[in-house]
């Protein structure tokens, strides 16, 4: 039974002073951090995305002058840009595998994305047999949720730590938490240094 660790999109432009930032998305970075120093040996696989749009073109309709923010938005995290890059607060070096998605078009789910070596999430959880993911990240009602509920589809057991993700806004974000609830996910709570609960 071996267990992974989801870490989405903790990159400067989803944390504040970023292109899209979301309150407490430094937090989560940092807090992420310290989880890690506590329980990283736990996870098998530890897979961190990050959202990683073309500087050209509106990657698909992704981006948008005037963005809705909800199907559009303004220009983030181009390949290569310090938006694009992991927020500083958050340690990458307990990461064994890093996973890009967006080139040319909307992704939310890490499972869109492929890992350095070009292997899809999909397989490499195969391959290690994964059966337990806790998602950490951003953002709570976007590319958390939507990589979440593809664990469940892809028939993970998934657990959200609930005070390691940060969303863009509050009732999408309740909204998303509890349909991820609903589709079997268990929301815990990661807390400090602590072991936890089940580990
Ligand atoms: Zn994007």
């Amino acid at each position: 039974m071996s267990k992974a660790l989801f870490i989405v999109d903790v990159q400067n432009d989803f944390t504040e002073g970023g292109a899209l930032g979301v309150e407490g998305g430094d937090a989560v970075a940092h807090g992420i951090s310290r989880y890690l120093a506590a329980h990283a040996g736990e996870y098998a696989l530890i897979v961190a995305s990050r959202d990683w749009h073309h500087g050209e073109g509106d990657n698909g309709g992704h981006f948008h002058p005037e963005p809705d923010f909800v199907d559009t938005w303004p220009v983030h995290c181009v390949g290569g840009t310090t938006g694009a890059e992991y927020d500083p607060g958050l340690d990458t070096a307990a990461v064994t595998h890093h996973v890009k998605k967006g080139q040319g078009k909307p992704a939310y789910s890490l499972f869109e994305g492929r890992t350095d070596d070009g292997e899809s999430v999909s397989e490499l959880l195969e391959a290690h047999g994964v059966v337990d993911i806790d998602v950490a990240g951003i953002a709570t009602d976007y590319c958390v949720r939507a990589s979440a509920l593809d664990a469940i589809e892809h028939g993970r057991h998934v657990r959200i730590l609930t005070d390691l993700v940060a969303g863009v806004a509050k009732d999408s974000s309740d909204a998303a938490l509890a349909e991820l609830a609903h589709a079997g996910a268990e929301l815990a709570v990661a807390g400090g240094g602590e072991a936890s609960p089940g580990a």
